[in-house]
């Protein structure tokens, strides 16, 4: 018998789980997802634009996993500073794999950055996508213009979600009070800034490509900011999604200000998404105590991939700034943590500690290799995690744990909500879209998700 926590139900955490029922020698072996949230999939559920259907129907996948017999989800119990201790959860579990992601925006460290009206994108994406936690809901109100800092997949996504009209959005699973914040929002322009060229952009070219088929907006690119480029002049150099990402900024800036029109000539709504770069910011400027703009200043290739300033500012105006400059993982009481890497220290998914293996400690996903990647990077890390605990597990189901993990906890006073009482709130969102009128529509608070629940 060998029973294992697997910390986090997002991708990460599932293929962990999945790995290692699948890898297993030992019959008895047996899986709990634990997760802070009574609702399972992670960055599946609380990341992945709404409009993006096809990458949101992993979840089918993810939930074949999670109905297996030798694994069980179990949500609503938080591992961390106001719930369970590292050191408990070993009492409960032979093994513990933490798949907790990176759950912190980076900062800018530029003044102004904390102006109301500034916020960072993964605020902005909880918003849209029903995250009990997420407190903010005055995102557009008032604003005309948006400035999104970072050229990375974030910065894409919710520049679209911000160009999309209320139509495109209808069909997709956006609570309805953000539904109906972003049916009324005036922003008519959104700029999607990079501080370096559009051969080192993060973004990749399918979702890039997308922000040319928005039906509300056109796309305009100042064909200035790409004659800094140095990989423009022998693009067929870089790396393949590199070279077709210059490709796609090339036609647009070529097209002018027809880019992203539709071929029947529909008007965009007046929407603009403009894509810049070589501008980084320097500060997010206020007027009346709040955002009015930013001033980037213009940056020129530094010979080593870099950029340096020159010294020459521009301001865009914003009333609304979303900080999209990726991901850092958050130190987790009681586990090791390397704050310049933002990543629990690991060989082979073994955590470290003081550079030795910790006996039934494991990392998997963003927490052992950073917030990079798309979510299929997630199996093969999963893999070797898996791979290392199951290797441990003659001396790791010699450990002695508690003989119920589940009653437990109860006992220690958490109200786990288990598979059922997920299947539960699935049915409360259909429910509460087929009264709106609408598909599935998610349940955007705690209550009402525990709620939800409990009618199972
Ligand atoms: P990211 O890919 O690391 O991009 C971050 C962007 O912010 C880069 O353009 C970076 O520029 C810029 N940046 C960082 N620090 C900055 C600063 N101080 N000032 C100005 N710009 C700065 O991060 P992400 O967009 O958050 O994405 C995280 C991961 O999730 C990625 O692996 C991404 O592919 C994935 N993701 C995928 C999808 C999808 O597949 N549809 C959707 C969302 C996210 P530099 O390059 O110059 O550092």
């Amino acid at each position: 018998m060998l029973r294992v926590a697997v910390v986090g139900s997002g991708p990460s955490g599932v293929y962990t789980a999945q790995s290692l029922v699948e890898q297993s020698a030992v019959p008895g072996i047996q899986v709990h997802v634990l997760d802070r949230l009574p609702c399972p999939y992670g960055l599946v559920r609380y990341g992945v634009a709404p409009d993006h259907e096809k990458i949101k129907s992993l979840q089918s996948n993810l939930r074949t996993v999670l109905e297996h017999e030798r694994i069980g989800f179990v949500g609503n119990v938080e591992v961390g500073p106001h719930g369970l201790t590292p050191e408990r959860l070993l009492e409960l579990y032979h093994a513990v794999v933490y798949c907790v992601g990176a759950a912190r925006d980076r900062r800018l460290c530029v003044p102004g950055e904390d102006l109301p009206g500034s916020f960072s994108a993964t605020d902005f994406v909880s918003w849209y996508s029903a995250h009990p936690d997420a407190a903010e809901d005055g995102f557009v109100l008032g604003a005309r213009s948006a400035v999104v800092i970072g050229v990375g997949n974030v910065a894409v996504d919710v520049a679209r979600i911000l160009a999309r009209g209320p139509r495109e959005l209808y069909p997709t699973d956006v609570p309805q009070a953000a539904l109906g914040a972003l049916a009324a929002s005036r922003v008519r322009e959104v700029h999607m800034v990079g501080r370096r060229g559009p051969s080192q952009a993060k973004f990749t070219t399918k979702e890039l490509r997308e922000l040319g088929s928005l039906p509300c907006a056109r796309v305009l690119v100042d064909p200035a900011d790409l004659a800094l480029d140095p990989a423009f002049a022998a693009p067929e150099e870089l790396p393949a999604v590199n070279r077709r990402n210059v490709e796609v900024v090339r036609g647009w800036a070529a097209a002018g200000a027809g880019a992203g029109r539709e071929p029947d000539g529909r008007e965009p709504d007046g929407r603009t998404i403009r894509v810049r770069f070589f501008l980084r910011p320097v500060e997010v400027l206020a007027e009346h105590g709040r955002v009015a703009g930013v001033r980037f200043e213009r940056t020129v290739p530094d010979g080593t991939g870099g950029v340096r300033g020159t010294g020459t500012y521009e301001d865009i105006e914003a009333q609304l700034v979303l900080r999209a400059v990726g991901y850092r993982g958050v130190p987790m009481a009681g586990l090791p943590f390397d704050p310049a890497q933002g990543t629990v220290p690991h060989a082979a998914g073994r955590v470290l500690r003081d550079g030795a293996p910790s006996a039934g400690e494991y990392v998997a996903g963003w927490i052992k290799r950073g917030p990079t990647g798309v979510i299929g990077t997630n199996r093969p890390c999963a893999k070797e995690t898996a791979g290392s605990l199951l290797a441990d597990a003659p001396a790791l189901a010699r450990r002695v744990v508690a003989a119920d993990p589940l009653a437990t906890l109860r006992a220690w006073g958490h109200e786990p909500v288990e598979w059922k009482g997920w299947l539960a709130i699935e049915q409360a969102e259909a429910a509460l879209g087929h009264s709106l009128g609408r598909g599935s529509v998610k349940i955007a608070d705690w209550q009402g998700l525990l709620a939800a629940a409990q009618r199972r």
